[in-house]
């Protein structure tokens, strides 16, 4: 993953955002405050205006900027959550590319730096249930001996898999835990923009 691949990551997940806007926010209205496509779409408008024109020398810095700048604009949870991993991720990405191992490191330090500032726990109905799987399946696969592009995409299957897991589960984290068992039956919208984050990066990298 190099500079031009990682800058089409982020303007893919700008365009999946703005894709999909209408429907993270219908599904935030469901248990949530109808507000996380808005939230998203502000955020990365902001990430775009941040990144555009600039020149960079690696990849982590992409992110890195990326992540300071939902944090500043997302608002709500998802903001500092998908701010801190953004910045966890980059942080660990020091060269103008990186490897599929240190992509897969870098995710891991995302997740756990989402672990880290919400406390979620796995089956909690959130981001982290369609994080988790997705890491757990890129090093799968490349333990398995698949390229960064395959790695990517059996991610971007896993998210989308845990994103629908979310559906029956009971929320015990965020606004929609307020709604106790209400929250069952509803698929958790943070986990819907982790998926298309995801899958945004399995199109980047596809060789
Ligand atoms: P808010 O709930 O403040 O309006 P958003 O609607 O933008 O923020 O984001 C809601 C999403 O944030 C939820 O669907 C859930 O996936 C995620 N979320 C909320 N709290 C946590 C947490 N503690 N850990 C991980 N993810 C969380
Ligand atoms: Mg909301
Ligand atoms: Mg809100």
């Amino acid at each position: 993953m190099d500079i031009d691949t990682t800058l089409a990551w982020v303007r893919g997940i700008t365009a999946a955002i703005r894709r999909d806007a209408d429907y993270l926010t219908r599904l935030d209205a469901a248990i949530g405050d109808a507000d996380h496509g808005v939230n998203m779409q502000r955020g990365f408008s902001v990430v775009r205006s941040t990144l555009d024109g600039k020149e960079f020398s690696t990849v982590g810095e992409i992110l890195t900027k990326t992540g300071t700048a939902l944090a500043s604009s997302v608002g709500g949870a998802a903001g500092p959550l998908y701010g801190m991993a953004f910045r966890a991720i980059g942080r660990q990405l020091t060269e103008p590319s990186a490897t599929a191992e240190q992509l897969l490191a870098a995710l891991r330090a995302g997740l756990e730096a989402v672990q880290k500032l919400g406390a979620a726990r796995p089956g909690d109905k959130t981001m982290i249930d369609a994080f988790g799987p997705a890491v757990e399946a890129f090093e799968k696969a490349l333990r398995g001996g698949a390229a960064l592009g395959a790695s990517a995409s059996a991610a971007a299957d896993a998210a989308e898999a845990g994103m629908r897991a979310t559906i029956p589960m009971i929320a015990r984290k965020g606004r929609a835990s307020y709604l106790g068992p209400r929250s069952q039956g509803h698929q958790d919208p943070g986990a819907t923009s982790t998926a298309l984050i995801f899958r945004a990066l399995a199109e980047a990298v596809a060789p």
